[in-house]
């Protein structure tokens, strides 16, 4: 089987014949089976997928197939499917199935997509390489020692290494465009807003974006298009009609404005920094500008992300009591040690930790000192944000400041691990779209990317500067 890095192939291939989703299927469950030690899939749907793929077959046949047909997609293990498990890879919601399906799982699925599986995730999403997991750790295609970035870890890997054509995170401080880089994929957090939460188990309400992996442009920019769009389900939804074509004008000039705090960073990787920095030298040596601009409140960003987060997450969490859904423990004797029981034994060490802090930032007398400035922050954050891309086609970062570290390098230091967020952050707490473009390779061969942001709702703007990058690069 070729290795497809566009949908309009596949499509292409359908319809001449030359190859059928029940081939396309077997293609990935191969794929799934033999590198079922990377651990990428909480639970794969062999045997759906394969029904599905039969009735897709012959809807091409019979040319009423949608614009998915045959596209393979794994679903990241926090969106709702229904009559379908759904974890959150968490034991909290062992046995759980999902009541309704996710908007954005719908749309896709109306478009003949054909789902394989739930992917492998940190925690309630919460982590920056997949080793939060009561699934276990994920491993990194390039080196298995590696980890492949989280929290949608399970759903990189799965494009990176040929399991599925494309799939889905969810990216509320990064954990879509990490993984995309540490597995050399594209990965996209669209502009906060663009597509349905509806389904989407809340992590931290007003950061959280479902987005696509993918290995082109083109493909992120169609799944974004078909799952974006009103949803009388999500009232944050904006109340413009999805984008459903862009163009790369290839001659334009353009202007990438690039942090001097990011740069500069003592904690950014050396190979990191001449990749991109080759990048830059490619740019401007065609013509393109690059402006610098300080943004003192790069530090401030990790901080303020964690404060307002885990605030929201230590809200959102509270509906997993044992009384609902999922686990409860046999322990429980009355109605205070069944919550008590439940959500010790059924959430995990990071979980935990976030809820508490969450719990403590919203505590009455707390509250000032850390939640309301976080908020006051994260307002600045955002008009100077603004302010650059006044002035700038985009803003252009390396989406990491290290390629993929060591399984168990941070675990067990927490302050480590959220720094590995220090390049996400801002397009969550300002709401823009951000993309990761897989750029080049270590020595060793692990894959970097760079990150490109441009203004809230430009989506379009983003595909094309993308495109531009890939052939400058290329
Ligand atoms: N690594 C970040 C965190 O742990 C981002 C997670 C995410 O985007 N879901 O919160």
């Amino acid at each position: 089987m070729k290795s497809y890095n566009r949908v309009t192939d596949i499509q292409t291939d359908l319809q001449s014949g030359s190859v059928s989703c029940v081939e396309l299927v077997e293609y990935y469950l191969q794929n799934i089976q033999e590198k079922s030690h990377l651990n990428a899939f909480n639970e794969v749907w062999a045997d759906e997928a394969r029904e599905k793929a039969i009735l897709i077959d012959a809807k091409i046949k019979s040319g009423q197939a949608g614009s998915l047909a045959g596209i393979v997609i794994a679903l990241k293990d926090n969106m709702a499917y229904k009559d379908h498990k759904v974890s959150a890879s968490s034991k909290i919601l062992e046995g759980f199935e999902s009541l309704y399906t996710a908007t954005a799982v719908e749309r896709l699925e109306k478009e003949d997509a054909i789902f394989i599986g739930r992917t492998n995730c940190d925690e309630f999403a919460m982590g920056a390489s997949n080793e939060n997991s009561a699934f276990g750790s994920v491993k990194n295609p390039h080196d298995e020692t590696k980890v492949p970035g989280g929290s949608s870890g399970g759903s990189a890997v799965a494009v990176a290494a040929d399991m599925c054509h494309c799939s889905l995170g969810s990216d509320t401080g990064g954990s879509i465009r990490q993984p995309a880089a540490f597995n050399g994929i594209y990965g996209l957090k669209p502009t906060y807003g663009r597509i349905s939460r509806w389904g989407l188990l809340a992590y931290a309400s007003s950061f959280d974006q479902i987005g696509p992996f993918a290995k082109s442009i083109e493909d992120v920019a169609l799944l974004t298009s078909i799952m974006s769009g009103k949803d009388e389900h999500d009232a944050t939804l904006l109340q413009e009609p999805p984008i459903d074509n862009w163009s790369y004008e290839g001659k334009q000039k353009q202007t990438f404005a690039v942090m001097n705090q990011a740069v500069n960073h003592e904690g950014l990787d050396p190979e990191v920094k001449a990749s991109f920095t080759r990048l830059l030298e490619k740019l401007e040596s065609q013509g393109h500008k690059i402006t610098y601009f300080d943004f003192p409140l790069l530090d401030q960003m990790v901080p303020t992300y964690y404060v307002l987060t885990t605030a929201e997450a230590s809200s959102n969490l509270s509906r997993y009591s044992g009384m609902m859904y999922g686990y409860r423990s046999d322990n429980a004797t009355d109605l205070e040690s069944t919550y008590i029981k439940s959500r010790t034994e059924g959430f995990g060490p990071e979980v935990k930790r976030r809820i508490m802090l969450g719990t403590f930032v919203l505590s009455s007398d707390q509250y000032d000192a850390y939640y309301e400035k976080a908020l006051k922050v994260r307002r600045i954050i955002q008009d100077q944000t603004d302010q650059v891309l006044d002035n700038a086609d985009a803003i252009l970062l390396p989406t990491t400041s290290s390629p993929a570290f060591g399984l168990g390098e941070k675990s067990k230091d927490p302050v480590s691990m959220y720094l590995a967020d220090l390049f996400t952050v801002q397009a969550n707490l300002a709401g823009n779209p951000a993309i990761s473009i897989p750029v080049s390779k270590t020595e060793e061969g692990l894959p970097l990317g760079v990150q490109l942001m441009t203004s809230r709702g430009s989506e379009n703007d983003l595909y094309s500067l993308s495109r531009l990058i890939e052939e400058v690069n290329s």
